[in-house]
Formats: structure tokens, sequence, C-alpha cells
């Protein structure tokens, strides 16, 4: 007997007896008590799998034999996530195609995985670029698509001009490239969108039996993003163009002083006169090179530009300017908003720098609201037509379930989910399912 434990000879001899005897492959149909444990399968985007990559695997292994001494029959399944910006730049990289370049990396990885002795079933190995894989995902897309719930459209994406390609969230990062430090910009590409938000009720509920930590909860919730509100159509004076917004507060609707879009907006170039385009053009151009979290950033300065143009205002006729201002995203609601400066902090912000008439309608029932801050909280209405005296929470222009086309309002429904899930042109990270790419 040899004085070392001999590592090279122990773990070969098992490997190979495990790939002939197969001790972990699970008679599914058979199995009395049928355990899945799934983990994570990695993208062959590299060579091969560094120490941290087998860091989960190791982890999530144990918890699979765990199980299966508690007299489970486990079933823990591998593959390789294959498709995707991953596999794609690392075959731009090499200078190969990737159709040649990924088996080869599989093989490696598979190698890899067979070393490390974890209790995997070999025999189900997947691979998203199997046709014999891939052909189910894409019949579960036409089922979706004939179900209406995928659509396409044009939206903004994180592009590096360098890379020329599309970027995840986390890909752009401080608004550089990962890989090349390029300023990411903001490009609008047509995109197919799923609509969670058919399902967003469900998928909140749903996470309250779910077993996360509540930080992941939250997260989840915010990623869901449902809000109820209406929408309120405005036309734009002199033209046949509507435009749509999108309100939480259908309530403050007499509050609205001017109109908002995203600088993405499809109808900035049709509304915006020919004497103000270049100026207006200008601007957009600025706003697309930013990246979204300094949009959102409420200590930032607001910046944006008058169009030229006005709306018509769908309760009092009066008219009211349309700015383009890139604190309003295209990615929310309808990427336009009716701006009610004396009730939304933001609009109130905006309204101060760019000397915007704030007209108050919703008057706290106790105290006098701070003049300095605005006042978002429920009391009763004022100068709202007929609505005046009202209070706000029980005045018919808040959003019904059952609310039609109304001649004043236009299309009231009784929610708007703010966040439709992006089906994205590479692949986002599943460390971060936060963001709107899946
Ligand atoms: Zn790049």
């Amino acid at each position: 007997m040899p004085e070392k434990y001999d590592h090279q000879t122990v773990e070969q001899k098992w490997t190979q007896r495990w790939q002939q005897e197969k001790p972990h492959v699970v008679d599914l149909k058979k199995a009395e008590r049928p355990y899945y444990n799934l983990m994570m399968f990695p993208y062959p985007s590299a060579e091969g799998l560094h120490i941290g990559n087998l860091f989960p695997y190791v982890g999530s292994d144990i918890h699979g034999r765990f199980k299966r001494a508690q007299g489970h029959d486990v079933f823990q399944s591998f593959g390789f996530d294959a498709f995707g910006i991953h596999s794609e730049n690392h075959a731009l990289k090499m200078g190969r195609h990737p159709a040649a370049l990924i088996p080869e990396n599989i093989v490696h990885f598979r190698h890899q995985m067979q070393r490390i002795g974890a209790i995997f079933d070999w025999d189900h190995e997947i691979n998203t670029t199997d046709p014999r894989y891939y052909r189910w995902t894409q019949w579960i897309f036409v089922q979706l698509y004939r179900a209406d719930l995928v659509y396409q459209r044009q939206a903004p994406v994180n592009w590096c001009p360098s890379c020329r390609t599309v970027l995840a969230a986390e890909q752009a990062a401080d608004g550089l490239c990962e890989r090349c430090d390029t300023m990411v910009e903001q490009k609008d590409m047509r995109q197919w969108f799923a609509r969670t938000t058919t399902y967003a009720q469900r998928l909140l509920d749903n996470l309250e039996w779910i077993d996360w930590s509540a930080v992941t909860k939250s997260a989840q919730a915010r990623w869901i993003g449902r809000s109820e509100g209406a929408e309120i159509c405005f036309a734009v004076a002199k033209t046949e163009i509507e435009i749509q917004v999108f309100t939480t507060r259908p309530d403050t609707l007499w509050g609205a002083t001017y109109l908002v879009l995203a600088p993405e907006h499809p109808l900035v170039e049709r509304l915006t006169p020919a004497e103000n385009r270049a100026q207006v053009q200008t601007y957009v151009n600025s706003a697309r090179q930013r990246p979204i979290g300094e949009r959102q950033d409420a200590a930032r300065q607001k910046t944006g530009i008058f169009t030229g143009a006005h709306a018509v205002h769908p309760a009092t006729g009066q008219s009211i300017p349309i700015w383009i201002a890139d604190y309003v995203l295209t990615g929310y609601g309808t990427g336009a908003i009716m701006a009610v400066p004396a009730h939304d902090e933001r609009d109130l912000e905006f309204a101060r720098r760019f000397d915007l008439p704030i007209v108050q309608v919703i008057h706290p029932n106790s105290e006098p609201p701070a003049a300095a801050t605005a006042y978002s909280g429920e009391g009763t209405l004022s100068a709202s037509g007929p609505f005046s005296g009202l209070t706000s929470a029980a005045a018919p222009i808040r959003p019904k379930p059952d609310a039609r086309k109304n001649r004043h309002m236009g299309r009231t429904g009784k929610r708007q989910s703010a966040r439709p899930a992006r089906i994205s042109h590479g692949h986002t990270s599943r460390r971060s399912r936060t963001n709107d790419s899946f």
C-alpha cells in the first residue's frame, strides 16, 4: 500500500467506474421518491471552467448527495447554455466560427465536470444548441406568439460601437463596455418583448411562497414593476397625432401643466416643428449617450428641451407645452408622462428649472403641505372641473376596473404594468435577474 494518498490513481479509477456503471443515472419513470436537483448550466464561452465556476456546483452536489442519502432518487442533470452573446464574443475573439469552437469547449468543460466526481446524470446532458433541444424552445415561443404574449417594438439597448454588440446592463456598468472600455451608447433596435405584464399580479402573489431571501424577493417585486394607473390620451394641437401617457395618479389630471416624452419616444421627430428639429435632435443624441442609471439618478440636475409643439389638455381644452427630458424612460409605461409639478417631486424640480406653471389640485385635509415640496398624498380636489370638492381617493377619475372609453379622458384602464420583459439579443447574466432582460 502506498504511503501517500495517490489522488491521480484513485480518482481515475472511480470516475472510470462511474462512467461504466452509471450509478448516478436515475430511472425517472420508476423513481419512488424523485428529487430534481437542478443547477445553473454554464456558458461554454471559454476554453474551460475556472475554480470559481466550480464553487456553486460543489455546494449543489453536496446537497444532491445529502438528499440521496435520505433515500431520494436524485436526478441531477448537467448541460450547456451554449447560444448567446458570451459564446459569440469568445468565438469573435478567437477568430473562429462558434459552431466549430463551442463543441470543443464543451468537450473540455464536460471532462472537467466529470473529474470532480459530482453525481451528474450524463445520459441526460442538455446542450441548448442541439436542434433536439431548441426545437422545444422554438415551439414554446410559437405558442407564446399565438397567444399574443410576445411582440416586437423599437426600444433602446446598450450598444458598444467598438464590439458592435448589445450589452446586458451589468456589462455596461458605469457607461463603459466591460470588455473594451468604450463609451456605451443607447441605440434603438427592434426587439421582442414578452407580456409578463399580463401575469404581474400572479407573479407578485406567488413570490410569497418562494423560499428566497427578503432582499431577493423585493428585487423581484421591483423587477415585475406592476403599478396601478391609467392611460390618458392627449392630442397634439394642429395635428392628427395623439400621445398616450401613463399615470398612476389620474386624479391629478387637472394639475397637468405640460407633457414630457422620453428622448427615444417614436413621436418626437413627427411632432417637433421643423424650426426646432436641429436643437431637439442634439438633445436627443446627447441623452442617448447617457447611461440609464444616471438618467434615473434623482440627485442629478434635470435637463430637457421644449419641442415647440403643444398638446390639448383633454379636460380643460387648454394648450400645454410638450417637452423632452431624459428623466422619462421608454421602458416605463408609455414613455410619455403628463407632468403634475404640484404633486410630483421630479416634475416640480423640472418645472422650477424651466419656469413652467405649477397648479395645485389636491389639498391635504389636515395640515397644509410644506410649500417647497410636491404634495403626493390624498386630499380634497380643487380646480378640477366637476370633481372639485371631492376627495381624491373617491374621485371617479380614479381608474376603475370597468373603466371604458371616456369622452374627456381617452382610454383608461384598471392597470398598466410598468415593465414588459425584454427578450435580450444576447444573454443577460443570471447573476442579475433584477434587470429587465432575460
Ligand atoms: Zn466593447
